[in-house]
């Protein structure tokens, strides 16, 4: 099981990057993701791809972030690009109800004590999209990719157009 947890999300400016991360977490291998400001509007999108491509990936916003990161039983960790190079530490990391962090904007300093891990995916700036998904791909040995889609819709490969099967109400 592993979950994401998604600080600082406002939900004016950051709908679109959200969603993604959501995306993101449910293709790549999390099993939900967690959201500290409440908007149903981006719990619909996500549900909505959900029930047109598949799976049990769970959403959930208004989320209380620090009771959350303090009574987490299972192993946590943080993705910043101050942290320790993913390469040394993804061997050290159990991957039972894991919950991985990923800010928005500045993230608080509590966070990176109250986590296990503080890992980069490099050590400069870049996205919360880029480094979930390099961090879960590579958690994953590459696996989720080639997990067999349980999707109403389903997407052929087409090395040049548009390839589409089923529907999606
Ligand atoms: N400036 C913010 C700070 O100091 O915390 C970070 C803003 S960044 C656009 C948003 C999020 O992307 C970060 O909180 C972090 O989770 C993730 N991120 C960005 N670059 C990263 C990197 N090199 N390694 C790991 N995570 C990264």
């Amino acid at each position: 099981m592993i979950t994401v947890l998604r600080l600082g999300h406002r939900p004016a400016r950051d709908k679109r990057v959200t969603t993604h991360v959501a995306l993101a977490a449910r293709v790549f291998g999390a099993d939900a993701v967690l959201v500290s400001t409440r908007d149903p509007a981006l719990e619909r999108t996500v549900r909505s791809v959900v029930r047109r491509f598949g799976g049990s990936f769970r959403i959930e916003t208004g989320v209380p972030w620090r009771q959350t990161l303090r009574e987490w039983h299972g192993p946590k960790v943080h993705l910043t690009m101050y942290g320790l190079p993913i390469d040394d530490l993804l061997s050290r990391i159990p991957r039972d109800d894991l919950l991985i962090v990923i800010g928005a904007e500045k993230v608080p300093r509590d966070v990176y004590d109250l986590v296990d891990f503080n890992v980069a995916v490099g050590n400069e700036p870049h996205s919360e999209v880029a480094a979930l998904a390099v961090f879960l791909d590579r958690l994953m040995g590459g696996r989720s990719l080639r997990s067999e889609s349980t999707a109403r819709i389903r997407i052929r490969p087409n090395p040049r157009g548009k390839s589409v099967e089923g529907s999606g109400h």
